[in-house]
């Protein structure tokens, strides 16, 4: 186990926020990430497995706990039951780009759409990752992890792990504990080895970013550079010459809300379907059952909403900032709540609140967090 002296982590997440933990521990091989675990959860003292510090927004006071740190590395290329595809096993502390530009690299599709998301890719299962219509959870087979509680390790496949719009069962939303509270120590995914050669892309959302039409043909490589090229033009890439750079990508979630509410937002905020999770279980009591099955009745879909629009249409302008405060909306993207240049996590937290009530105050919805909250309260 290697203690490190504990360093603030307003260094160590992409917001630039944070005190310093009590104490710090490094782990470079899964071995050693489990025997810390073990050792860590046995003191029975908080902690926080920390990757890239992407999806975090953490408090100024120093955070009375234990930080360990996962810088895992590596990539194993296996064989995939299914002809034409390809399996590759990551380590969880590998950086997630880098295994993006690695499976491009080998003419492996299915997550070059995800180019340039920040952070490693253990914690890329812990919010199902996405970007232009690709998610985690299309490639994902399983994990491997270490439960807090049994200290057991073991293999759990991708539809055991609750994976939905920004979420898993490892996730720590906002106001609740994940209802699995493990740390990720490998991933596998199943990739489509589609070579070098151009093809057609499936994704409607995909191809209207990259302003290709149905028939368009392009390789795995061009996908990831122009998406790189899209993101970075609205400060989602970690660019440190960028001052939108400093943040935690999107801020808010997208509201998902019952349709009547929906219709009661102006037309022009841009919505999308969210299908219901669970198919409708229909019980007819023996006693009273004719042979005949009625036809369910479709469930209400709910419907997600845009945050970026609500933000926007509430008054509240791209790079909108307090006079004097180093806390800012990103000047390219509503979104992103941006840290102008030492701001702390008081400074932030102000403007959360504040643009979560202006929201709130002009169409009744309660935007909440996207990021990991650690010792600081919206
Ligand atoms: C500029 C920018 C753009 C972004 N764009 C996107 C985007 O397009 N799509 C998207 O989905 N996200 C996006 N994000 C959010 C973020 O990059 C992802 O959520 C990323 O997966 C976080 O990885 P991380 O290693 O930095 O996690 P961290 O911030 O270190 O941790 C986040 C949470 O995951 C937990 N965690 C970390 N590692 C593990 C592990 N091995 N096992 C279990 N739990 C773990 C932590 O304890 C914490 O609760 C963006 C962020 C930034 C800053």
């Amino acid at each position: 186990m290697a203690e490190v002296t504990p360093v603030p982590l307003a260094g160590l997440t992409t917001l630039r926020t944070g005190g310093t933990p009590a104490r710090m521990y490094e782990a470079h091989t899964a071995d050693e990430l489990v025997a810390t675990l073990r050792e860590v959860w046995a003191t029975g003292d908080e902690w926080l497995a920390l990757g890239g510090g992407s999806n975090l927004f953490v408090g100024d006071e120093p955070f009375d706990g234990t930080v360990v740190r996962v810088l895992t590395r590596g990539i194993e290329r296996m064989p995939s039951p299914t002809a034409g595809r390809v399996r590759l096993k990551v380590q969880a502390g590998h950086d997630w780009d880098e295994l993006v530009a690695y499976a491009v690299g080998e003419g492996l599709a299915g997550i070059e759409a995800m180019s340039g998301i920040p952070g490693t890719v253990g914690a890329a299962p812990v919010q199902n990752v996405g970007a232009y219509g690709q998610e985690i959870v299309q490639t994902l087979v399983e994990v491997e992890l270490i439960d807090e509680s049994t200290g057991e390790v073991v293999t759990v496949p991708a539809d055991e792990l609750g994976l939905g719009f920004r979420t898993s069962v490892l996730k720590h939303h906002y106001g609740s504990v994940p209802a699995r509270r493990a740390v990720i120590l490998s991933v596998t995914l199943d990739l489509a080895e589609v070579g070098t050669e151009p093809r057609t892309i499936a994704g409607e959302q995909l191809r209207s970013a990259l302003g290709l039409a149905p028939d368009d043909a392009v390789t795995v490589a061009w996908v990831r550079d122009h998406v790189l090229t899209t993101r970075a033009r609205k400060g989602m890439v970690l660019d440190p010459a960028d001052p939108d750079t400093s943040s935690a990508g999107s801020f808010f979630q997208n509201p998902v809300v019952s349709a009547s509410f929906a219709r009661s937002l102006p037309d022009a905020c841009p919505r999308w379907p969210v299908a219901p999770d669970l198919d409708p279980v229909i019980v007819i009591p023996l006693a009273v059952y004719d042979g005949h099955v009625p036809t369910p009745a479709a469930p209400a879909s709910d419907v997600k909403v845009s945050a970026a629009w609500l933000i926007e249409n509430s008054g509240l302008r791209k790079g909108f900032a307090f006079p004097r405060s180093r806390a800012g909306l990103s000047t390219k993207h509503a979104l992103a709540l941006t840290n102008r240049g030492g701001a702390t996590a008081a400074e932030i937290a102000e403007l959360a609140r504040f643009i979560q009530g202006r929201v709130q105050s002009e169409y009744g919805v309660i935007l909440q967090p996207e990021p990991v909250l650690l010792n600081v309260e919206l």
